[in-house]
């Protein structure tokens, strides 16, 4: 059973209720915008808000079951409390009704307001204990704040109680005009979001802090397999971080996914995170993401590694 822990999907409805802003634009398929909250993102495919299409696409790829969850620049942490709420609710509303069509090919990531913890941990409950979606997807900063920001524990807390999947995915991209050329804005300037991200939480007590919680980092979890080394040599003579016991080690709840586009580079991910915290993801539909995905694991790994990135290591992440 190969399945995908990182792919989108916006729920036709949303599109289709005006006070949420969001708007589908063009007439070809290949010609498709959404505009939302000000911003406006090309080069959509129908399969984004078709699981039909969807379904189809992920059948020619060898994909049995995706995690499925908003794109990140709808999860809504720029917007007032009460809106974002609101808005979390329609959408893990109707991503649950999608999950549950599917015959089982569909599992559902919701969304939280984090802008306000208290309704984040709300949803959270919801999402999980009502709605029965699999996970939560979170953006790697919240308006600018860490996630090892304290005013962020209550939600980790209770993540922790609840042993909820994360996603973690990059958002609101911080690195200014210097990014605005090329598309560097999402072909760095996610990968740096999320290296920042986890350095963070791993340098910090996150992980001790919350054992349960199994969180997996989007894009191969950006330049971090790369700075490893760096940050374990800067743990052991910088007195800013603090030698701990375990500090070394990555945890076991520390997942990685596949969106890397370089075999090498897969290789290298599975070196240094150990190969049970890589996972299938996928990215898709959106232009970054894998075109190929279960293909490019069968060409980049032996096999033993094939099953466990593309079927045992979801499979657990899930249900560990
Ligand atoms: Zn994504």
């Amino acid at each position: 059973m190969v399945i995908d822990v990182h792919g989108h999907l916006i729920p036709e409805s949303l599109l289709r209720t005006p006070e949420f802003d969001i708007f589908l634009e063009g007439k070809a398929k290949a010609d498709l915008r959404i505009k939302a909250w000000g911003i406006t993102v090309d080069a959509i495919r129908e399969d984004l808000f078709s699981p039909e299409v969807q379904l189809k696409a992920m059948d020619a790829e060898g994909i049995d079951k995706r995690i499925i969850s908003l794109p990140p620049f709808l999860l809504g942490y720029g917007k007032e409390s009460s809106w974002a709420e609101a808005w979390a609710q329609a959408g893990n509303d109707a991503l649950s009704v999608i999950c549950g069509e599917s015959s089982g090919r569909y599992l559902g990531f919701g969304i939280v307001p984090l802008q306000d913890p208290v309704l984040a941990v709300a949803e959270m409950r919801r999402c999980r204990l009502d709605l029965g979606l699999s996970g939560i997807e979170i953006g790697t900063q919240v308006k600018g704040q860490d996630l090892d920001q304290e005013t962020f524990a209550p939600f980790f807390e209770e993540a922790d109680r609840l042993k909820c999947r994360i996603l973690v995915h990059p958002n609101n991209v911080s690195f200014g005009e210097r990014l605005s050329k090329f598309y560097l804005r999402n072909l760095i300037g996610n990968a740096m979001e999320t290296t920042i991200c986890i350095s963070r939480l791993w340098l910090g007590v996150f992980f001790e802090r919350y054992p349960q919680i199994r969180i997996c980092f989007s894009h191969g979890g950006g330049a971090f397999p790369f700075l490893l080394g760096r940050l374990r040599h800067g743990s052991r003579v910088r007195p800013e971080i603090g030698a701990r016991e375990g500090r070394l080690d990555l945890p076991s709840g520390f997942y990685v996914d596949t969106v890397v586009h370089d075999g090498k580079a897969l290789r290298y991910l599975i070196d240094q995170c150990g190969l049970k915290s890589v996972l299938l993801g996928t990215d898709s539909p959106f232009d970054m993401g894998l075109p190929d995905p279960v293909r490019f694991v069968r060409e980049s790994v032996p096999t033993a590694a094939q099953a466990a990135i593309l079927e045992s290591n979801p499979e657990s992440f899930l249900n560990s």
